[in-house]
């Protein structure tokens, strides 16, 4: 089975590309699963899509824990923790990058020890086009598996982007021509990954949930699914801190209103916060009593830390 996940921002075309990707392996006769996951519902934010494709029917469900290829289609993304573009990248993984920089920078930076490739970008795209950098991802992709054809790409371009005009069809098909001629030299380079069934899966008999201990009233409900997994405090525009001088620790009011159980009992009794869930709703702001947390710009608090390192 191929597991391939794209990341990138809102408005970048992500669903799009792994539209096209999962329409060519399905032209080239794969059962194909493609689905999108997206953070905060606005442009610019963190989003990533995942393509799995097989021979025989799907039984996997779920985010990709372990991808055979991670396309990036915005390298900003590539340091955030929250975005996830790392997890569960192994040593066979194929990493494609769209980015400036080279692959040597990038292995440096990375320390990974399987194949990373940029995806230089050759056609220029007008900040009108940038829902055309999901097609080029998508082209590209489809090339490094060895196993799509580039008339496969085309016909998905034009049978997923049907509903648009004629000019911008023409110009998306324009465009995954170039990305997947540009990867031509590392095609097959992806490597299909084992097929798990759902035969495969040992069902536990038993499930411990953490708990807090019953007087301390502190929910700390992290339990499983895929909550934990996809990390939401990227969405996050305004941050909670909380002011220890007012907080009464009676720690059960904010965690338990706190939607993503971002709020545990910390250290002497005082809550605290778990900055890769929490997505700033703020909710915990508005049910706290004494008005002990307070919501400050997501910018200013990275820039109070890094100060505060830097001292
Ligand atoms: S921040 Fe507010 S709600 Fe949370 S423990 Fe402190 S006083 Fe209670
Ligand atoms: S801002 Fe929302 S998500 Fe974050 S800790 Fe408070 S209630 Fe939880």
């Amino acid at each position: 089975m191929y597991r391939i996940r794209f990341h990138g921002r809102g408005g970048q075309g992500m669903k799009t590309a792994s539209r096209i990707l999962g329409t060519a392996f399905f032209i080239e006769g794969f059962e194909v699963q493609d689905a999108q996951r997206y953070g905060a519902e606005r442009r610019g934010a963190p989003i990533f899509a995942y393509v799995r494709a097989d021979r025989t029917a799907i039984h996997e469900r779920g985010v990709i824990g372990r991808p055979d290829l991670v396309v990036v289609a915005d390298d900003t993304l590539v340091p955030v923790s929250a975005a996830g573009v790392m997890q569960g990248i192994g040593p066979d993984t194929v990493l494609l990058i769209d980015s400036a920089e080279s692959e040597k920078t990038w292995r440096e930076r990375l320390n990974l020890q399987g194949p990373i490739l940029v995806l230089p970008r050759l056609i220029p795209l007008e900040p009108s086009e940038m829902a055309y950098v999901g097609t080029e991802c998508a082209a590209a992709a489809a090339c490094l598996t060895g196993i799509i054809s580039l008339a496969s790409v085309r016909q998905a371009v034009q049978q997923e982007l049907a509903y648009m005009k004629a000019g911008v069809v023409d110009r998306n098909v324009e465009i995954a021509s170039g990305a997947f001629a540009r990867m031509a030299a590392h095609s097959g380079i992806v490597q299909e990954g084992g097929t798990t069934s759902h035969h495969d899966r040992t069902v536990p008999s038993w499930v411990d949930l953490p708990a807090d201990d019953i007087g301390e009233s502190s929910p700390a409900i992290y339990g499983a699914a895929t909550s934990v997994a996809v990390r939401t405090g990227l969405w996050r525009s305004m941050r909670p801190v909380v002011d220890t001088s007012r907080c009464n620790r009676c720690t059960w009011i904010c965690g338990s209103f706190c939607p993503d159980s971002a709020i545990a009992r910390g250290s002497e009794g005082y809550p605290q916060i778990d900055l890769d869930h929490c997505k700033g709703c703020m909710i915990c702001v508005a049910q706290c009593p004494p008005h002990a947390i307070v919501a400050i710009p997501e910018a200013e608090a990275v820039a109070q830390e890094k100060e505060g390192a830097a001292s």
